[in-house]
């Protein structure tokens, strides 16, 4: 596991097969003027870098140049990069031939980008359990409310779409970032083609954890964000039809998003925006060494396969719900119950402590990086809450797995809390 381009030490992985992320051995001052190995539960905020990413994004700092308008080779070295990336991303989602991969900021940026893309009179309709990235953007939206069951999400999905006339998306996100709980996005797909919807797939919280086929999946639009993903921040991408974006008004206006300007015999300047859809919507320089981050985050997964990162998580997760369920006084929360699959992420309350206590007491007393609040999802965990009572008035705790996450990360987290609940 030890790397050539930054000359770090052999590192011993959490487990064999997995990538290696950069910050392993980062020591937190704790209380008491001890150092301890940081234990970062905060995967779902942002992921780690990939120690490949580091040395991919190094590689190549030293020849880059603005992207797609220079003769000059570091342009044109720089510009085969960035396609090299969107082709890299493409396939990393499974994305069909004609799909456009525009990139973007971030998940928000890339919803929102749709957003303005939708034709003339679209409705959408959305899930109040969506994170507000997702849930926000739309303009007309149906607001369906937070399903008892995946079958409940369906049947409602299929009733509002079908009550609707003209235009149509439907919105949903693969993986919650509260709960870690999988949506059932393959039949919601279906029912939306079945009404002559689209769909949109927030995958923020599903690209770390599990593969994206859009294809197989049938999906129309997805979003996702480097930063989530082991790579830095500043980069994302929306990726789907092209026709939308090709007939919207480009999201920026600028270079790059214009074919021609021309003055007309008036004196007004008249623009012909690029046909091309990722050109359209990429006004501007881009965030090229975002998207080559993003990209290498993308090929490294796939290299090394999902398996270890599933089978790691997996086991990572197991034992923190069994051991949470253990322990006393902390509720886990859950929208479809224990059995309902998930990604690594588990957002609980401890009785007798406000969310943010919990999480300063992990930072400072035991070196453990946690989440606390309502995680941009408030009306998800609004809902949730309810069934806890007056212990989940400042919101929950979240705890999530990432490749990094080790055995011994989860039994601190474990051990810390047990310690927590005997004190209150
Ligand atoms: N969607 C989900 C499910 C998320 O968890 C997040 C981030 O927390 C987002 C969207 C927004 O991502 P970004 O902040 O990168 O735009």
């Amino acid at each position: 596991t030890g790397r050539a381009v930054s000359g770090e030490p052999h590192r011993t992985l959490p487990a064999p097969g997995l990538p290696e992320v950069l910050g392993a051995d980062l020591q937190v001052p704790v209380k008491g003027g001890r150092l301890l190995n940081y234990a970062n539960l905060d995967n779902a905020a942002s992921a780690p870098c990939l120690a490949a990413v580091n040395d991919a994004v190094a590689a190549a700092l030293p020849a880059y140049s603005s992207v797609h308008r220079g003769a000059g080779y570091a342009s044109q070295l720089t510009t085969a990069r960035y396609e090299q990336a969107r082709h890299t991303v493409r396939s990393f989602a499974g994305a069909r031939r004609d799909d456009a991969v525009v990139f973007t900021r971030n998940t928000t940026d890339a919803a929102n980008l749709l957003a303005r893309c939708l034709p003339e009179g679209t409705t959408v309709v959305v899930f109040g359990t969506e994170h507000h990235a997702s849930l926000l953007p739309w303009q007309d939206a149906v607001r369906l409310p937070a399903p008892e069951f995946p079958g409940t999400a369906i049947r409602a999905a299929d009733d509002a779409l079908a009550a609707i006339d003209g235009p149509k998306l439907l919105v949903v996100t693969a993986a919650s970032n509260v709960t870690g709980e999988l949506w059932p996005v393959a039949a919601l797909a279906h029912i939306a083609h079945r009404h002559g919807a689209r769909i949109f797939v927030d995958a923020a919280q599903l690209v770390p954890h599990r593969p994206l086929n859009i294809t197989a999946l049938d999906i129309d639009y997805v979003a996702f964000s480097g930063h989530k993903l082991y790579a830095p921040f500043g980069a994302g991408a929306l990726i789907g039809r092209s026709d939308w974006l090709s007939a919207a008004g480009p999201y920026l206006r600028g270079g790059g998003a214009s074919a021609a300007v021309t003055l007309d015999e008036t004196g007004e300047v008249g623009t012909e925006w690029s046909a091309d859809p990722e050109q359209r919507h990429e006004a501007g320089t881009p965030n090229v060494l975002g998207a080559i981050a993003l990209a290498a985050a993308c090929d490294t997964l796939t290299a090394t396969g999902w398996t270890p990162l599933i089978r790691h998580e997996e086991r990572l997760l197991a034992r923190l719900r069994d051991g949470l369920a253990t322990i006393k006084g902390v509720h886990e929360l859950s929208l479809w119950g224990p059995g309902h699959p998930r990604v690594g992420i588990v957002a609980f309350v401890v009785e007798g402590w406000t969310a943010r206590e919990v999480a300063e007491a992990l930072s400072a007393e035991y070196g453990i990086g946690v989440r606390d609040g309502r995680f941009c999802a408030h009306l998800l965990v609004g809902h949730l809450l309810g069934d806890v009572g007056p212990c989940g008035a400042s919101g929950a705790v979240r705890a999530s797995i990432g490749a990094g996450t080790t055995v011994e990360h989860v039994e601190r987290l474990l051990t810390a809390l047990a310690d927590l609940v005997t004190r209150r």
